[in-house]
Formats: C-alpha cells, structure tokens, sequence
C-alpha cells in the first residue's frame, strides 16, 4: 500500500543546506580499503585529549545512570578560575554549535539581519536560516582580512548580530585587537558581537585578542570557546560562551536542561586545568604549521599564514583532482568549494609524521601531473 501525505516543513527551511563534514576516518578506510589513513580535514588535535580527561571519564562511568548537572556546576567552576571570570558570565553548550543555535533562537526574529564576514563557518548562516533571518555577508579583502568600513556600512536598522571568527575559519586569518576595538566602539548598541574564538589557542601574534577582555569590561559581546579543537575532545560535544550576565540570562530561556552529558562536563573540566597539554598542543601545531609553509613554499603552492591549526593553499585547477587523488591515497583533507573557493584545499595541521606523509604524497601527486602535463605538448 501506497500511502501519501501532505506534512510540509516551514518555509524557512528550505534554505536550510545540510552540513557537509569532514569525511570520516572509518568511511575513507571501509570504501578504499585502506591500511593506513590520515585525517586531515576537521582541525582536530592530532596528539589526542588529555590523558587526565580520560582518567576522568573512566572514573565517572559508574553515574551514567544519572543525569547531568543541568548548570554545569562544577565546569563553569574550572573555567571561571582558568579565565578570571565569573560563573554567572557562562553558559555550557552542547559543542559551541549548539550555542549558535541558540543565540539564534535568543535573538533573532524573521526578517531580522546577521552580518557575516565571508568566507566563513557555515553554521552561522544555519542559525540565521533556521529562524527565517537574513544572511548579509560581507568580502573578507584580498589578503583575506576583515573591513571594518565594509561590515560597518552593512548594518541596518534589522541588523541584530555581527559575527566574527578570529581566526576565522577556514582562512586563518584574524581580527587584530585594534581593530576589534574600533568595531565595538562603532556599532549600534542594539547590536550583539558573536567573537567565535574557537580557535583561540592556536593564535601566535601579538596583537590577537580572545575577545575575553571585552567581555570582562561589559561590551555587548559574546565569546564562543570549544572543547573540540586545542583540548581534542571533539567527540564528547562541549563548547561555551561568555558573555554580560543579562546576555547569559537571555540565553539560557531557550537552552534544554540536560543540554551537556555528564562526560563531557567531567572531561571538559580536566582539560582547561591541564596547561601542560594545552602547552604541548600549542607546540606541536607551531611546529606543524612551519614544516608545512616550509614544504609549500618548496613546491610553489601559494597559501595564506594561519594563526589556527589549519591552512588554506592554492592548488589552482587542479585543486579537486589533488584532492580527490589524496583521498585515494588515505590522506583526507577539505575541498574548498565548500566556501566557494573551488581552487583551494583546507588542510589541518598534524603530527611532524602525518605532515611528512600529507607532503609526500602531494609531491608525488603533483609529478605525475607534471609528466601527463608534458606528455599532452608533446
Ligand atoms: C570547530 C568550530 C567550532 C566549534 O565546534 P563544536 O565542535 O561544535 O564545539 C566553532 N566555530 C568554528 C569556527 C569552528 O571551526
């Protein structure tokens, strides 16, 4: 029997596109039969959580059958101490994903406006999308830095979030302190800050700021933090925000109550608290990150300098053939047509030994293209 029906989604969803994410160790391994694959495409940590977070999920395993703290009681605890801020300023989330969502459904009415620089993460838009909110984006410039003059022309009357990601995904690139400060002093105070520093951590220069200090000293800013990347707890789903205690309130009306599972708050804790595995985190994408200018200069790939874990390079028309040709090889990275950017690829940075085989095998790549290249003039 055939049965049909009429159940119709909102409207506002059919601008919704589905999050197309990095694809997954195991598919790569199960599809091309693959011994050994490396997974460069979703900046996590390559070395792994830290060993006191594992201890202390092995403990907690006895409690699965409670539920979670609701507040996050003694999270907000540890990264209040960590962060010299008051828990009253935090909200824990399900991923800093989540969080976007709900700033979203906090915020955001139809018709409203969010201004994003562009290109950038693509939850933002999702957000936005979902409430039936508009997306403004405004060009990153060549050097793929922000315009402060371009975002402050964009705003209007409608205009309810400026996001900020710095550095911003996936370029690397970032909002110097400075000019944070001239962004906040300049906007209508109608208008809330979302500074998505998840990757914070990573940034080297002297002039980037976390954006915490804003918050510190009361602008209408919100700060996103992640425990998916620097701390390498992507699978547990933790992330938070910080922000004015009213912003805070405003946010958690529309939170779920068991939002956080009991590992992840447990884990999350350890992690801010172990600076020796942050320390070592840090190190070893620095490193990464010199080793694989140093290989990209050498093969006269252009690329943009990152302050985060990751690098955009420029691979030309070919970027898709070499990206598909490195999956093939088990070496997964992301194809920029995803930002719109067709001759780019996204590579995460990894271990000395996983970059080594990512070099490698892009060398090897790029000589067969040479000989096929020469054989076609001849
Ligand atoms: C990874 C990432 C996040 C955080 O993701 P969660 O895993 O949901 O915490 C937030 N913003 C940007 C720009 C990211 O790349």
């Amino acid at each position: 029997m055939n049965i049909i029906n009429h159940i119709k989604h909102r409207k506002a969803l059919d601008l919704v596109k589905p999050y197309i994410p990095g694809k997954p160790l195991w598919e790569v391994q199960k599809e091309l039969r693959l011994a050994r694959v490396i997974k460069l495409a979703s900046n996590e940590n390559p070395i792994g959580a830290s060993p006191n977070a594992l201890e202390v999920i092995s403990n907690s395993l006895t409690r699965l059958n409670r539920y979670p703290d609701a507040h996050a009681v003694e999270l907000k605890a540890a990264i209040a101490s960590n962060l010299s801020l008051t828990t009253k300023q935090l909200i824990i989330t399900n991923g800093a994903d989540e969080l976007i969502t709900l700033i979203s459904e906090t915020y955001l009415e139809a018709e409203d406006e969010i201004i994003v620089p562009s290109p950038s993460f693509s939850e933002y838009d999702f957000g936005a999308h979902l409430m039936g909110a508009k997306v403004v984006p405004v060009p990153l410039d060549n050097e793929y830095q922000f315009n402060i003059d371009l975002i402050l022309s964009a705003v209007t009357d409608r205009t309810k979030l400026v996001y900020i990601c710095s550095p911003n995904n996936p370029t690397g690139t970032y909002l110097p302190k400075s000019k944070l400060e001239e962004l906040l002093q300049s906007l209508p105070n109608h208008i809330l800050v979302v500074f998505d520093s998840a990757y914070s951590h990573f940034a080297t220069n002297e002039d980037y700021t976390n954006g915490l200090e804003y918050v510190r000293s009361g602008y209408p800013i919100i700060v996103l933090q992640t425990f998916s990347k620097i701390f390498g707890l992507a699978g547990l789903r933790v992330g938070f925000g910080v922000a004015p205690e009213n912003i805070i309130q405003s946010i958690v009306r529309v939170k779920e109550p068991f939002n956080v599972n009991s590992l992840a708050q447990v884990a999350a804790a350890a992690a801010i608290m172990d600076e020796e595995h942050v320390e070592k985190s840090k190190q070893v994408n620095t490193a990464g990150r010199q080793q694989l200018y140093k290989a990209f200069r050498e093969l006269g790939l252009e690329f943009i300098e990152s302050m985060s874990n990751f690098i955009l390079v420029k691979f030309g028309h070919n970027a898709n053939e070499i990206y598909q040709q490195l999956l093939c090889q088990g070496v997964i990275v992301r194809y920029g047509d995803t930002w719109g950017m067709p001759q780019h690829l996204r590579i995460s940075v990894g271990t000395a030994d996983e970059n080594t085989i990512l070099i490698e095998e892009i060398c090897s790549i790029m000589k067969r293209q040479l000989i096929h290249f020469k054989g076609e003039i001849k």
